[in-house]
């Protein structure tokens, strides 16, 4: 058995070949058929005659995403679409579907009622496999760079990033959480292993419809003791770029069936620029907008600045209301903390939040009391403040969201294979 890529090329020429998928497209004119055949690596044309004998009718008769096995000699033919064609003289059928009920014209929402389906389309196929390169690079990266990958629990009693986003479970007798983020816990295991990543889950009550949010999404997480908010960065632009790299190399032929201008990840290179939020906000202006220092930055706005930008950009020392407790303020600038969102060009906006986190008990005491937090619920984040504590920082990345400004998608919700939103659960 071959697979469908391998055979298209000179070499098979002439060849016998048998190979098995699914019937992709089919069109038949009498005493000839032409059937595409698809399968995970690509597509070839098949040509069916009658010189199968009573057999042809069967084969003929053939509806779109029906499974089956083809042998024949393969040739070199310029108007076959992948450039050759196999003559079929010998094939097996598994299943003959009635119909196939993913046709170009339905809705959104039909194509996400029947998402299981739809995942068999060549571009969804190609999305599948860059997501995959996504994943493996990033676990990669982070291996050669001496880190070991951890897992921390997705039912917590912890709050991570604020109350307002937590789905809430039973778990025996109490209420539980599941989880934001998986930082808290990657920051007990530096103790042990200093560098440290996961890849995990995490969960948020999102309720506002988005293109960007997920209620659940694939968080990649990193946290390292000794590093500081600018060595963090330093590690994470060289991260996104060799994550870029990987897709180049490896899925040019998907970036281009999903029709991804590739000279636009060529130049994603390290170093990226960096802004810290203030001066972002007098820049803005340039970019006709009327931000003032203290406003947030939610989709629009990073949208509107990131329509500017080739290259993903870095936004430091955000005022620290802006931000969670844990960050650490910058000496340098009251008010400020020592912190990054990295902000993805051609609109994309956030795909990583990180920074530097506080260390200090004292100062962690005192900004969880100002955040109302009660210290009985977060003991153990606290004790990692009164045994050898030391500087730290980490980061979290949106997975999804990177699949998403990679594959250059309109929503997230095509960048992961069963999207969890406000309206959608199944299938
Ligand atoms: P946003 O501002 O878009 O709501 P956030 O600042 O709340 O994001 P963080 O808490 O910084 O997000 O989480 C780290 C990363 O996780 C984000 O930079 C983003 O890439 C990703 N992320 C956060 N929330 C979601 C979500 N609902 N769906 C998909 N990815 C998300
Ligand atoms: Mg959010
Ligand atoms: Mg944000
Ligand atoms: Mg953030």
């Amino acid at each position: 058995m071959e697979s469908i890529e391998s055979i298209l090329n000179d070499d098979f020429i002439g060849k016998t070949v048998t190979i098995h998928g699914w019937v992709y497209r089919i069109r038949s004119s009498g005493r000839i058929t032409f059937i595409i055949i698809r399968d995970s690596t690509d597509i070839v044309q098949c040509v069916a005659s009658s010189s199968l004998g009573e057999r042809y009718n069967d084969i003929s008769s053939l509806t779109v995403e029906s499974s089956l096995e083809v042998t024949g000699q393969v040739s070199k033919d310029e108007r076959a679409v992948t450039g050759y064609e196999i003559k079929i003289s010998d094939f097996k059928i598994y299943q003959r579907n009635e119909f196939f009920p993913i046709t170009k014209d339905k809705s959104d929402e039909f194509l996400l009622d029947n998402r299981h389906l739809w995942l068999r389309s060549r571009e969804f196929t190609s999305i599948l496999k860059i997501r995959s390169t996504v994943f493996k690079a990033f676990a990669d990266f982070f291996y050669n760079n001496g880190y070991y990958q951890v897992q921390g629990p997705m039912m917590v009693s912890t709050a991570t990033e604020g109350g307002a986003t937590l789905f809430k479970l039973k778990f025996f007798d109490d209420d539980v959480y599941l989880t934001q983020s998986s930082q808290f816990y990657l920051e007990t295991m530096i103790f042990s292993l200093e560098k440290v990543f996961t890849i995990a889950p995490s969960f948020r009550a999102e309720k506002s419809r988005t293109r960007r949010h997920l209620s659940e999404y694939w968080h990649a997480e990193g946290e390292a003791a000794w590093l500081h908010n600018d060595d963090m960065m330093n590690v994470e632009e060289k991260m996104i770029e060799y994550i870029v790299s990987e897709v180049l190399n490896k899925n040019e032929k998907d970036l281009k069936l999903i029709n991804r201008d590739i000279s636009k990840l060529e130049r994603i290179k390290a170093p990226f620029p960096r802004i810290k939020y203030r001066d972002l906000i007098n820049k803005s202006r340039e970019f006709g907008m009327n931000l003032k220092y203290g406003d947030d930055l939610g989709a629009d706005e990073e949208y509107n600045i990131m329509i500017h930008y080739e290259k993903p950009l870095f936004v430091t020392n955000y005022p620290e209301e802006l931000k969670t407790f844990y960050h650490l303020p910058d000496p340098e600038n009251p008010g400020e903390i020592l912190c990054h969102d990295l902000l993805a060009p051609e609109g994309y906006g956030e795909i990583i939040g990180g920074g530097e986190r506080i260390w200090r008990l004292d100062e962690l005491l005192e900004r969880m009391k100002k955040a109302g937090l009660p210290e009985e619920d977060y003991y153990w984040y606290i004790d990692l403040r009164r045994y050898g504590s030391v500087p730290h920082s980490g980061f979290g990345l949106g997975l999804d969201r990177l699949v998403n400004w990679i594959c250059n998608l309109n929503n997230i919700r095509d960048a992961i294979p069963y999207p969890r939103t406000v309206r959608r659960i199944k299938p």
